[in-house]
């Protein structure tokens, strides 16, 4: 494990499972440019932020995906009905 990386590192999906990106090299390309980074990386990651700001993060936010995390939890509401 590298020097730096996520306090979300050992408990998030995207690095844990193929269920948020199912392409390795994709799920990869993420690890590098986010998770195993510092804090100015990690940091910006969408699925960081969801978590700290609602708790949670819903399985369909990546680390860029462009929606605030109050879009992330009226898309979240509408996909659960
Ligand atoms: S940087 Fe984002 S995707 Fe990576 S472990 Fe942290 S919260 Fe998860």
């Amino acid at each position: 494990m590298a020097a730096y990386h996520c306090p979300n590192y050992n408990d998030c999906k995207l690095v844990n499972s193929l269920i948020i990106v199912a392409n390795l090299e994709a799920k990869e390309n993420y690890m590098t440019n986010y998770c195993l980074q510092d804090k100015n990386y990690w940091s910006n990651c969408k699925r960081y932020i969801t978590k700290a700001t609602l708790n949670f993060c819903p399985d369909f936010v990546l680390p860029d995906t462009p929606l605030t995390p109050e879009e992330i939890i009226d898309k979240f509401d509408d996909e659960s009905f």
